[in-house]
């Protein structure tokens, strides 16, 4: 390997949110940083809104990344409303909300394009004791000291390193979109737009909210509303079909949007109808592209040792009912750089802490989440099958929990 000036050399593999926190807060501290990212295209066009907590903010502010209005869109007022309309409860909870391309992408604009290869997987990685190599999927290799898996959920090292370690469906999707704010009519806007909207149909959980518009534009007129259903689907009724396109064929657990058959976007939104609020269902009739996401549980029995860790989705993966996604690989990747500075020239020392440390905090944020989430999977199914503990599912409870702060969680605020 040749040598590399400062405290060693880094390979990130993955270049989304958690693999650009990664690089950046490495760079930062003087390591030389290669990152490597399958995907070829541009990441920003990725991605929805999403809910935000102070301790992103805090790790983006760390990069010297300014955290102003234009951070994404303040919402105080929570409401559920039932099918005819009404309000069924209100509850003040101050967030903002945010969208995906608006983390990323100060992120990505500040990692040096000589750190940044996109268009290259990794395929497979051997360790030896003084270092790590990687066989990359056009044909080359790289060496590292360190070696960080950030690849997400599929994650190819994960798979490499801990083959049982997979992720397990939950039993129920999301429906995702957005539309745009400039094509809400009036009454509608007044209603809606000012608001965290929530439906509670029996079993089911919808969550609608004011987010960035095209080009993360937060100004009145240009934003967004964002929509977040969660729907049980059979494995192995249901979720095939979701994910077959026009010919026939099955695209396996997720599907891209644009594949989608029209008559299943016809249908889904039929059922927005009979089930949500009027108001809500015909805002979510205008969103232009609707798609959903299976919802996966995945914990790993460990996340470091020797030279390579892994972090973010790769790591962990919790349901998005408290949306920390985003944070837990921001708070993933602080702490790694933490341990690696706390124990200079002993990678192995500090990816021990760091396995200990982040493992712990992963396997409390899948709990959390399951909890929140059991209000979607257990409803309807017969009392024995229900966990011992479960969250109480009166929509006081549903509308506290979702996204509540990470501060006001006991056991995740003791642990950062
Ligand atoms: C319905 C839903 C709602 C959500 N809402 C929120 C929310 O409100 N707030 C929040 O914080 N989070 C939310 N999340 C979660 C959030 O999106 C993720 O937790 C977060 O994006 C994880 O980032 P990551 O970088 O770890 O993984 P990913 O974003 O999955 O990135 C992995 C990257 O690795 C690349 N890659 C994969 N394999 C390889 C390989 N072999 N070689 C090289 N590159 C590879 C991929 O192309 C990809 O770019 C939500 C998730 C869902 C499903």
């Amino acid at each position: 390997m040749e040598p590399t000036k400062g405290k060693g050399r880094a390979i990130v593999i993955g270049g989304s949110l958690g693999g650009l926190f990664a690089a950046n807060l490495l760079l930062a501290r003087g390591w030389d940083v290669k990152v490597y990212e399958r995907a070829s295209d541009d990441l920003a066009t990725r991605g929805a809104g999403i809910g935000t907590h102070e301790e992103l903010f805090a790790v983006m502010r760390e990069l010297g990344i300014t955290i102003d209005q234009t951070i994404g869109v303040a919402v105080n007022r929570r409401m559920c409303l039932a099918l005819d309309g009404s309000l069924v409860y209100e509850l003040t909870v101050p967030q903002v909300m945010s969208a995906w391309a608006r983390v990323y992408r100060p992120l990505k604009a500040m990692l040096p394009d000589r750190c940044y290869r996109p268009g290259t997987a990794l395929k497979a990685f051997t360790e030896h004791a003084d270092r790590v190599v990687v066989e990359l999927s056009d044909g080359s290799r790289d060496e590292c000291d360190l070696l960080i898996g950030a690849d997400g959920i599929r994650s190819t090292l994960r798979s490499i390193w801990q083959p049982t370690a997979q992720p397990v469906y939950v039993g129920y999707i999301a429906w995702r979109g957005v539309m745009q704010e400039s094509a809400m009519p009036p009454a509608l806007h007044a209603q809606l737009m000012p608001n965290y909207a929530f439906g509670l149909p029996e079993g089911e959980m919808m969550l609608a909210y004011p987010v960035p518009g095209k080009g993360d534009d937060v100004r009145p007129g240009h934003r967004g509303y964002n929509f977040v259903w969660y729907r049980p689907t059979d494995e192995h009724s249901q979720l095939p079909d979701l994910c077959s396109d026009a010919t026939g064929r099955c695209h396996g657990q997720s599907i891209a949007p644009p594949l989608i058959r029209p008559e299943v976007i016809r249908s889904i939104k039929k059922t927005a109808h009979e089930v949500l609020a009027p108001q809500i269902a015909e805002a979510f009739e205008l969103t232009e592209q609707p798609f959903f996401q299976a919802i996966y549980d995945l914990e790993s029995t460990t996340i470091a040792k020797g030279r390579v860790a892994l972090l973010g989705d790769a790591a962990f993966v919790a349901r998005p009912h408290i949306g920390a996604g985003v944070s837990k690989a921001a708070l993933d990747a602080l702490d790694l750089v933490n341990q690696l500075d706390a124990a200079p020239g002993d990678v192995a020392g500090a990816l021990a802490t760091y396995d200990v440390r982040r493992r712990n905090f992963g396997s409390k944020v899948v709990q959390r989440s399951r909890w929140v989430g059991g209000y979607v999977q257990w409803h309807g199914k017969p009392k024995h099958l229900h966990p011992d503990n479960m969250m109480p599912s009166a929509p006081e409870n549903v509308l506290r929990e979702i996204g509540a702060p990470l501060a006001k969680i006991k056991e995740l605020h003791e642990m950062m």
